[in-house]
């Protein structure tokens, strides 16, 4: 039985890793602050011997005795992680620092939950890890992608200074079951403005893209990674690209909404264009996303209506 620590695991992506490891025969402890994540999430997992709740703030040290860690503490929705902008900094590079301490007095592997947003707004499409990015250092989002980036940076130098066992995931758009419900994500907020039939709110024109792989087949890929000899980094998510008027229609149509469209404005350096190029993960991992949109959006949507 492996002991895996996952940092924000009371999150909506931590929540399902939980999940699965316990499945899989492990022992988890799952620290969170509960500032995005929610006690809701594990309710269910908290009953199960193998499985313990920490409080806890990453940019605390911390200790215990563990073979993996899995770091996925930070807000990750726009709306939550520009709140406090500051704390978001601090949460990724203090988090980080703590967890490849904690990694290294254990002699553990660690997993970093980084993100399409190192690419910032691309100029290379799709995305392939080799593409260092374009970042603005001092706008808005710096606060999450300047952070996201410094964590990957600690990462491989405490591989190279170290010899720490490191693994790094990009993941771009991950959704499904467990999304805060006020999340100011797109497929959550889409999905409750279509079910309360209130007017879905497109951001800008609506033509910029993303591509949103479903929570279970991001799952495969951290796990898959983590168990690997590989570093990376991997872009885990779907190569699949639609428009956000794509997704507004797709959302309503799934839930018979008489919900009406309004355009409000695009916020500042909200990224133009965003697809993952999968080939490195597929090569070396075997990553093979597989849940269809529209299966992935059915799940979500059901979600939601249950705890609406
Ligand atoms: N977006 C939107 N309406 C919303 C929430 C988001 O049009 O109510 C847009 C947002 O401007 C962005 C895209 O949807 O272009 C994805 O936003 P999200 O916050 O989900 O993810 P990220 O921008 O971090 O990829």
């Amino acid at each position: 039985m492996k002991k895996i620590l996952i940092t924000g695991g009371a999150g909506f992506i931590g929540s399902h890793l939980s999940k699965r490891l316990l499945d899989e025969g492990n022992y988890v402890i799952c620290l969170d602050n509960l500032y995005s994540g929610s006690k809701k999430n594990i309710e269910i997992l908290l009953k199960n011997p193998n499985f313990k709740f920490v409080e806890y703030d990453v940019t605390d040290k911390y200790f215990s005795e563990v073979n993996q860690i899995y770091n996925l503490a930070c807000p990750a929705s726009p709306i939550y992680y520009q709140k406090n902008p500051i704390k978001t900094l601090k949460t990724s590079v203090l988090g980080i620092i703590n967890m490849l301490e904690l990694a290294k007095e254990n002699n553990a592997s660690i997993l970093q939950a980084s993100t399409s947003e190192i690419y910032g707004n691309p100029n290379i499409h799709p995305q392939v890890e080799s593409y260092f990015g374009n970042v603005n250092p001092i706008g808005i989002r710096s606060c999450y992608d300047e952070g996201k980036r410094c964590a990957e940076t600690l990462m491989f130098d405490y591989k190279r200074e170290y010899n720490t066992d490191i693994k790094v995931a990009r993941i771009f758009n991950a959704y499904g079951p467990n999304m805060a419900i006020n999340d100011g994500r797109v497929v959550s907020n889409f999905i409750v403005q279509a079910l309360r039939n209130e007017p879905i709110t497109i951001y800008g024109d609506g033509s910029q893209t993303r591509s949103f792989c479903f929570v279970d087949d991001i799952l495969d890929g951290l796990i898959k990674l983590m168990n690997s000899k590989y570093s990376g980094p991997y872009n885990l998510g779907i190569p699949c690209e639609n428009t956000i008027n794509e997704i507004a229609k797709i959302i309503m149509e799934l839930t018979n909404s008489h919900s009406k469209i309004v355009y409000k404005e695009l916020p500042k350096d909200d990224p133009v264009k965003r697809k993952p190029d999968i080939s490195l993960a597929q090569k070396d991992l075997s990553f093979n996303p597989k849940v269809p949109l529209i299966t992935g959006i059915k799940k979500t949507v059901e979600y939601f209506k249950e705890i609406i």
